[in-house]
């Protein structure tokens, strides 16, 4: 019991420290950009309060896992060659649409009227996301969702560099569909492989709509179930303007 509490105590750390060095980091970029998002006072506090909140739901399931790891009851694995190498990808993938198929039906539920207010409002106070609110939920909903990768590997093999892969990108994909602008290029995010992907472009449009735009990681569940809306592409601001031409002051 008092190794799983120290284990549970460092998981929460650990997380808690991903997230304020990643999402700071962002933070920071993105205040340099004139377009940036402008939040209503309170508003990061509000994200950084609930994110650091989630961090402990999170390092529970996470504790447990490691925990169980130790103890041989997994089936992460260290030596590359137990399993054949295309076995890498294709578990990642696999793990990925599991807990994306899971997170759009589970976020979808989460939109309903009677369970709103009590599973999700928290992560939709912001209407004009920043970085901060990469992991802001609600602490019920973050029971609900984040059991989901530590039970998968009881299940599915994996290997523990695989992991950490994913755990990064999680939290890096995360922290920039929540910055508020988009920092990826449009020809990559409306490109036939970006096309697929959630980004900030993407989500943002759920944080004004919340009836769109349901997905984790991939635009798949949303444009089987025709909830995908992307916005018109900004105008360049090499643009030609308009031709229009100015009214000329009245003679006289
Ligand atoms: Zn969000
Ligand atoms: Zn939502």
């Amino acid at each position: 019991m008092a190794s799983f509490l120290i284990t549970f105590a460092a998981m929460t750390a650990i997380i808690a420290a991903r997230y304020l060095l990643t999402s700071g980091l962002i933070y920071g970029l993105v205040l340099r950009r004139p377009d940036k998002p402008v939040p209503p006072a309170g508003a990061v506090r509000h994200e950084i309060l609930l994110s650091l909140a989630s961090s402990a739901v999170y390092a529970l399931p996470a504790a447990f896992v490691v925990e169980q790891w130790k103890a041989g009851h997994t089936l992460i694995y260290t030596q590359l060659s137990a399993w054949p190498l295309w076995w890498v990808p294709v578990s990642a993938l696999l793990y990925l649409a599991i807990q994306d198929a899971h997170y759009y039906w589970v976020h979808r539920l989460m939109h309903h009227r009677s369970l709103f207010r009590w599973f999700h409002a928290g992560h939709h106070r912001s209407h004009t996301p920043t970085a901060w609110a990469s992991f802001a939920f609600d602490l019920t909903e973050a029971a609900l969702v984040a059991w989901v990768l530590p039970v998968l590997t009881f299940v599915i093999p994996i290997h523990v560099g695989v992991v950490l892969f994913l755990l990064i990108a999680m939290t890096a994909t995360a922290t920039l569909n929540h910055c508020g602008v988009e920092i990826l290029p449009q020809s990559f995010v409306r490109g036939p492989v970006g096309g697929w992907l959630i980004t900030a472009t993407h989500h943002g449009v759920h944080h004004k709509r919340m009836q769109t735009n349901f997905g984790l990681h991939f635009r798949l569940w949303d444009r089987l179930m025709g909830t995908d809306v992307m916005p018109d592409p900004v105008r360049s601001k090499s643009a030609p303007r308009s031709q229009t031409p100015r009214p000329r002051a009245p003679p006289g």
